[in-house]
């Protein structure tokens, strides 16, 4: 599996390639319980999930919010790579926030939160809103939407980095969220992996980000922005 990590130009040293490992035990054993992934077979956890999530962690630094963290992808694949970082992990399910911890205690990570809640409720929190020199996200929602999950959490001067398939409509159809919440499309890098498209979208935060958003998930769902 290493040599996966090598092909996409990650050296890993063995403490982190063991930390992969204990992960990927960990998910493996917690699945059914969890239901953390439909995505089970090795090479293709280590490729989907692993590798993937690694493929945007150049333009991640400082403290860092994983909005819908899930089975923690991508924020503990890049926090195993980058160990300085912070990473704060947002869910709203439960039992995967359970998960969350146990990897957390499991490979002694530290600087590590877990917060069981929705983006659009958090964000409005003083203690989250305008904090984070970084958010991304994996999987959670199309651009406007995630953008409007997403950007109020950032700090101007800060960046939002999203994890996409095929983006280009993506991109155009969120041209107007991402302006009203202050952001600006800073680049879009593609990424081959084994045949599938992946382009990891960064958008910078220009100006602060008005209080009126996020809205309600409803509206937010409803009436994109
Ligand atoms: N990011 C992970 C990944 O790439 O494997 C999980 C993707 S999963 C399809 C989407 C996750 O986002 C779910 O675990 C769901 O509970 C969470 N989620 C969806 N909307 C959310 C919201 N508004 N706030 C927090 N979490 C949310």
């Amino acid at each position: 599996m290493k040599s996966l990590f090598d092909k996409f130009g990650f050296n890993l040293s063995e403490k982190q390639f063991a930390d992969f490992e204990n992960y990927y035990n960990l998910l493996n054993f917690y699945n059914a319980k969890f239901n953390i992934t439909a995505i089970t077979e090795k090479k293709e956890v280590y490729l989907k999930h692993f590798v993937d999530s690694l493929l945007g962690a150049k333009f991640i630094d400082g403290c860092f919010l994983d909005v819908g963290a899930g089975g923690g992808f991508p924020s503990l694949p890049i926090k195993i790579l980058k160990p300085k970082l912070n990473a704060v992990l947002l869910e709203a399910t439960g039992k995967k926030c359970e998960f969350l911890k146990e990897v957390v205690k499991e490979l002694k990570l530290d600087n590590v939160e877990i917060i069981c809640g929705r983006a659009e409720e958090k964000a409005h929190d003083k203690f989250f809103r305008e904090k984070f020199d970084c958010a991304t996200a994996r999987a959670v929602a199309a651009l406007p939407i995630l953008s409007e999950y997403c950007l109020p959490f950032v700090k101007v001067g800060g960046k939002f980095v999203a994890y996409k398939g095929d983006a280009e409509e993506e991109i155009n159809s969120a041209k107007s969220a991402v302006k009203i919440l202050g952001g600006k499309f800073e680049t879009a890098e593609k990424f081959d992996l084994d045949g599938n498209t992946r382009t990891v979208v960064v958008i910078s935060k220009e100006k602060s980000t008005d209080n009126a958003y996020p809205r309600a998930n409803a509206k937010i769902r409803k009436k994109p922005l």
